[in-house]
Parts: structure tokens; C-alpha cells; sequence
């Protein structure tokens, strides 16, 4: 049996490796598009801060790890799927048979389409090899224009600073996280990363890059220039799925897959960033791009390509952040859902907020800033489900008693 796996990111590597457990004798194949080996993206911030090296970001330490565990390394890009043929078609000519695949090609940042994006000095911050051009150029005193404050563009935020840069974010929509956080949430990032000397310029965008005497400019649509010595673009992800285009294989904003993580193709699955699967709340279909959502799926599939039945039980949509040392989270349905109910704790002055949505005695979602403690009792509440009974009206008079509405409610035999 040849299992071959595109993309070797947190999905990609696990899959792999959970093949080998189940399948001793098969022949496994993990196609790495970067000319790196198999890394994890989750480790850029920490390679800005300077708190690890280059192999800090490796996904398994030990050299020889793929090598002892017969997992083929290639590395190459895939340009196209012969569903019909079973074979995928490399970027340098090759063509590699397969059995079974698995797409696991993740994301990469959206494009802005403004003039100047091809510039020297322009970057994203998603591979190592961003990584490496933005610790090159970012000295004490450095100007960073940077377009977005979304998830990435938050996290990066702390390693930028710790490097002595000079900081200046542009928020089109006004909202920082506005994807994950409400606006008072939002509002409250905002205020701490301007207290840490971040500037934040909101309801503007670029409109274009210029290159002039030996400095970027960029112009914002207000009319006013930036000069700047980086710009940097991060405003959002879009999946990899170009080279499957007429492949047969069926794609909404991903790949959709079935609870088993199988395409529409039998024999063919996708995990990670690039799959687009139920969500376990809601059961629509989406994507979900972070990395225990990558790790989870790229398990399954690889269980159901080995022949071990095994059903993903639904994309969990959270996201814990931490922004220049403020945690923040955002879980399920955090705006809410119709005619539920919520519950919100605000101390300005502290950086403290938390806010509760219900439906029923149900907990569906939650924000929450300032607080790092009651993240493990949040997902269990709203992951699993679980009726709060009683808890349900202590938690709208004090959303703090999450830990202990968790220990009473999700443990209780009802
Ligand atoms: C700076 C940063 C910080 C992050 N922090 C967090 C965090 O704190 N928590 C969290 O949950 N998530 C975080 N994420 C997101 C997380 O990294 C992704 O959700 C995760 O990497 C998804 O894993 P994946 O295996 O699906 O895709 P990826 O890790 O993107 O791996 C995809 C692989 O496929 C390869 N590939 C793509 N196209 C092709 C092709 N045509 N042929 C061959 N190979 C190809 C790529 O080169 C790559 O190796 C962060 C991301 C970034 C950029």
C-alpha cells in the first residue's frame, strides 16, 4: 500500500507517523514544499523573541526520526492530481504514484492587491524563510508598517517588539481580532498595545508601496505617506488548493470532507488548515485553521487510510492569543446565538474581561481577556455540551465561577 501525504506541517507529520503505527509494512511518502524539514509555523514567535533557534521550530528534534520511521521525505511541490491515474505531478517533473492521499497542504497569507507588494522590504510572516528575512532587517529603531491585526498579525507583535522596532499596525476594519473578539474585547487589546507603545492607526489600509531613497512609503488612504523600513502584510489566510483545480476533487473555501476526513474521492482525505469539516456546535462546514485542529484531523485520516475505522468528531472553533503578554481567548459562538442569553464581567483599568453566551443552560461561547485559568473549563463546557443546570444562573451573576461550574456540572451524574 502507498500512502502519500501532501504537505508536512503539524498534519502532514502526524498523519505519517500514525500511519506507521497501523500500518507497518506500508510505504509512506511526505511531500515538504518548502525545502525545509517538516516545521512548525506555531514556532515563528518564539524564533522572533529570540527564546529558540532555527531547530526550536522543527517538529521532531532527532535527525533520523523520519528515517527510522521509513517515512520518505520529499521535497518538492505538488502541481497537480490524476484522480483517475492515481498520481501526483511534482513541480520538478517527477510524477509519484499513490494508493491512498492525503492533501494537508494548509494555508498561506492572503494577497493585498495594491501596487508594490513585490518590493524588497515586503513581507509575510508565515514560513521560516519570513521569519528569516524579518530578524535580518528588524534592528532597534526599525520602521514596521504592518496591514492587519488579526491572529498572526497579533501574535508576531511581542517578537517584532522585543527586537526594538519601531510599530506602527494599520486596522482597516477598526477592530483588532475582529474575527474572534467583540468590539469591547477588541477595544481592549487596542488600549494595551498602545500602553506598550505599538501605534495603531484604525479605518485606514495601504493603498499601495513605493520605493524611495532607500525606504518603502506607504500610502494610506487617507492621503497621508508612512515611511517605513518593513511592511508587513497579514491581513488573513487563504487555503492551498490551486493545484487541484479540474482534479475532480470537491472544494468549497476547502476541501470537504466527510466525519472520516474522505474527499468526495474515495481514497483521497485532507486535514488541517485545508479541510473544510462540520463543526461539532453548529454541524456547518467550515474551516478551521489552527493547529490542535490540524493535529486531530491528520490523526484521523490517517487511521481510516490504514483501515481503522475512526470518525473526527467535529471542528471545535477556539482561539487563546496572547498579545504582548495579555491572554486573550474567544471560543464557539462567541457573538452569540438568537434568543440566548449572556453574561459580562469588565474591569478596565485591570485588563480584565470576560463575556458568557447561552443557549438554554447550555454555555456556547465565550470571550475573555486577562484571564489564562479557566481556558481548560471553558472548552469543556462548551465542547462537550454540557447542561449547567443550577450553574447556569451562577455564572450570569459571576462569570469567574467558570472552574468550579466545570468541576460541578460536566463531572455531575445527572
Ligand atoms: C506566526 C504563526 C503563529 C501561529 N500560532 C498559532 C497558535 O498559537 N496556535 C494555533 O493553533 N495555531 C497557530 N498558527 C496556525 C497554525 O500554524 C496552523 O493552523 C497549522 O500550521 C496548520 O497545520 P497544517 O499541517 O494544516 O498546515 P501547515 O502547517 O501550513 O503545513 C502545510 C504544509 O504543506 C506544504 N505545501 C503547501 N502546498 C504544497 C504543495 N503544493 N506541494 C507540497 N507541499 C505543499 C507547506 O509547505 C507546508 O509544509 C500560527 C501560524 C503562524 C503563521
Amino acid at each position: 500500500m502507498k500512502h502519500l501525504i501532501i504537505g508536512s506541517g503539524p498534519a502532514g507529520v502526524i498523519a505519517a507517523e500514525t500511519l506507521r503505527k497501523a500500518s507497518p509494512a506500508a510505504e509512506i511518502t511526505l511531500l515538504c514544499g518548502e525545502g525545509e524539514p517538516p516545521y512548525s509555523r506555531m514556532a515563528i514567535p518564539y524564533l522572533l523573541k529570540g527564546e529558540i533557534a532555527e531547530a526550536g521550530t522543527h517538529l521532531r528534534k532527532d535527525a533520523d526520526h523520519y528515517q527510522r520511521l521509513r517515512i520518505q521525505l520529499v521535497q518538492a511541490r505538488a502541481q497537480s492530481v490524476d484522480t483517475a491515474a492515481r498520481t501526483v505531478s511534482l513541480g520538478d517533473g517527477r510524477s509519484l504514484p499513490y494508493d491512498r492521499l492525503l492533501i494537508a497542504t494548509g494555508s498561506r497569507p492572503s494577497l493585498e492587491r495594491i501596487p508594490g507588494m513585490d518590493l524588497p522590504g515586503v513581507h509575510s510572516c508565515w514560513t521560516l524563510d519570513d521569519a528569516r528575512a524579518i530578524l535580518a532587517k528588524a534592528k532597534p529603531g526599525t520602521r514596521i508598517v504592518q496591514m492587519g491585526a488579526g491572529f498572526v498579525g497579533c501574535i508576531i507583535m511581542e517578537g517584532l517588539l522585543s527586537r526594538g522596532v519601531d510599530l506602527t499596525i494599520l486596522v482597516r476594519s477598526g477592530y483588532m481580532v475582529r474575527r474572534m473578539m467583540n468590539p469591547t474585547a477588541s477595544g481592549m487589546l487596542r488600549r494595551w498595545c498602545e500602553a506598550k507603545g505599538v501605534k495603531i492607526l484604525t479605518h485606514t489600509q495601504s493603498q499601495g508601496i513605493t520605493a524611495r531613497d532607500g525606504a518603502l512609503q506607504v500610502a494610506l488612504a487617507d492621503g497621508r505617506s508612512l515611511p517605513a523600513d518593513i511592511y508587513l502584510s497579514a491581513v488573513g489566510v487563504d487555503p492551498n488548493l490551486e493545484f487541484l483545480t479540474g482534479s475532480g476533487i470537491e472544494l468549497g473555501q476547502g476541501i470537504l470532507v466527510d466525519p472520516t476526513m474522505q474527499s468526495n474521492i474515495p481514497g483521497i482525505y485532507a486535514a488541517g488548515d485545508v479541510a473544510e469539516a462540520n463543526d461539532c456546535l453548529n454541524g456547518k462546514r467550515q474551516l478551521n485553521a489552527i493547529q490542535p485542529n490540524a493535529v486531530d484531523q491528520g490523526r484521523i485520516a490517517a487511521l481510516n487510510m490504514a483501515g481503522r475505522p475512526a470518525r473526527f468528531k467535529g471542528s471545535f472553533v477556539f482561539n487563546v492569543l496572547t498579545t504582548l503578554g495579555l491572554a486573550s481567548s474567544s471560543f464557539g459562538e462567541w457573538q452569540g446565538v438568537p434568543g440566548g442569553e449572556s453574561a459580562e464581567l469588565l474591569d478596565e483599568a485591570r485588563y480584565r474581561y470576560m463575556s458568557l453566551q447561552f443557549e438554554g443552560d447550555r454555555l456556547v461561547g465565550a470571550n475573555t481577556v486577562g484571564f489564562s485559568d479557566h481556558i481548560g473549563a471553558l472548552r469543556g463546557l462548551i465542547e462537550g455540551r454540557v447542561r449547567l443546570g443550577i450553574w447556569k444562573q451562577r455564572l450570569m451573576d459571576d462569570p469567574t465561577q467558570i472552574m468550579q461550574a466545570y468541576l460541578a456540572a460536566a463531572y455531575s451524574v445527572a
